[in-house]
């Protein structure tokens, strides 16, 4: 099946997500850090968490699930520890807010975090870790979502598909940096497999009678499968935890249970912890973690994790984005 598609610049991009944010209600400052972390997703190749996110996020504005004028209010709970409430606004900014104190706080102290409240949609969390590593610390990061992936053994779905990421700084080179559901495949590329009539690896999930299948669509309607069966479930479990209890949050099942259904994002929590390798050490350890790289790279076929949307990066030319999608969002942002 071919798929059409347009070409758009990054400019372009960022300002078809700001103004149809803002013809939905956003403000001004709500609307450029969400169509910021929308373009840089473009940007990367993370196309599950650019464009596509635009009419779930204009459902959530309509719906007034979101409140597209959002403030969020930071407190200091201790030295280190740092709460925000995202009072019902979008996510991008509460990062952009309590990073700011957080990487201050772990350049300071040897290690900090932040629990997130009340905020609507991650999105992919490559952004946030890889700015704390830009500021010479370890970023590690995770949220769930709504139940859509089943633990190891069961049919029932009870895990978000759970991302973490991890970044580790390299002074004067680009961080390592991962960033991954702990589903056998994030929610978004299955959605668009499913779009796009792709078939996905079996293992991926199971369809509505619980059986395994190749078909996106089925498993849409029934339920992914963790990553590495019982090991990707117990990482998923964690998670749960992570961004639930341990930051005053739901679990995903009560995410869905007090979500209004509107078909944009969820509110939920997330956690974001940030540590300084130059003070737990005691030494700088770069030159250590460099020869250590260097003997990880020089095995052939390996890469380092962040390579591909750093090399992505590179090119400042324009991005092929789905025409339907496209279509939609003009549709969306020019309605009366
Ligand atoms: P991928 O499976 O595409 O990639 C996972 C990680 O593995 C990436 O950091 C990638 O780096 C790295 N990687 C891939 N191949 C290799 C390799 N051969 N050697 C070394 N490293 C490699 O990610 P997912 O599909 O699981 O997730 C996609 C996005 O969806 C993420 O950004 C995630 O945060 C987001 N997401 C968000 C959710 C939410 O609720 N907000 C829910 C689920 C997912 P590289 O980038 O360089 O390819």
């Amino acid at each position: 099946m071919t798929i059409k598609t347009i070409e758009l610049s990054l400019d372009e991009i960022f300002s078809l997500a700001k103004t149809s944010l803002i013809k939905h209600g956003a403000n001004e400052e709500n609307a450029d850090a969400v169509a910021h972390t929308v373009t840089n997703a473009e940007r990367d190749g993370s196309i599950s968490h650019g464009l596509f996110r635009i009419p779930g996020y204009i459902k959530a504005l309509k719906s007034k699930k979101v409140d597209g004028s959002a403030k969020p209010t930071i407190k200091e709970v201790t030295p280190i520890i740092f709460r925000c409430d995202a009072n019902n606004g979008f996510a991008p900014l509460a990062h952009k807010d309590s990073l700011k104190l957080v990487i201050n706080a772990a350049q300071k102290f040897g290690m900090a975090g932040v629990a997130i409240q009340r905020c609507h949609h991650f999105a992919a969390l490559w952004p946030e870790v890889e700015e704390i590593s830009n500021n010479g610390l370890v970023g590690l990061t995770s949220v769930s979502y709504t139940p859509s992936v089943a633990p190891a053994g069961g049919t029932t779905a009870l895990f978000g598909t759970n991302p973490m990421a991890f970044a580790w700084p390299r002074p004067g080179k680009n961080p390592i940096v991962f960033d991954m559901a702990t589903a056998s495949m994030a929610k978004g590329e299955l959605q668009i497999a499913a779009r796009d009539g792709h078939r996905v690896p079996l293992g991926t999930g199971l369809s509505p009678s619980g059986e395994l299948t190749t078909d996106a669509s089925e498993i849409d309607k029934g339920v992914l499968l963790p990553f590495g069966g019982h090991k990707g479930s117990v990482i998923a479990l964690m998670i749960e935890l992570l961004s639930g209890p341990l930051v005053g949050e739901t679990f995903s099942y009560e995410t869905k249970e007090r979500d209004n259904g509107d078909g944009g994002p969820a509110q939920g929590g997330q956690f974001i912890l940030a540590m300084s390798p130059k003070i737990l050490s005691g030494k700088d350890t770069s030159k250590q973690t460099e020869q250590f790289l260097k003997k990880y790279n020089d095995i052939e076929g390996v890469r380092i994790p962040g390579s591909r949307r750093h090399k992505n990066r590179e090119n400042n030319g324009p991005r092929e984005v789905n025409t339907s999608l496209f279509n939609t969002i003009i549709e969306l942002r020019d309605e009366s």
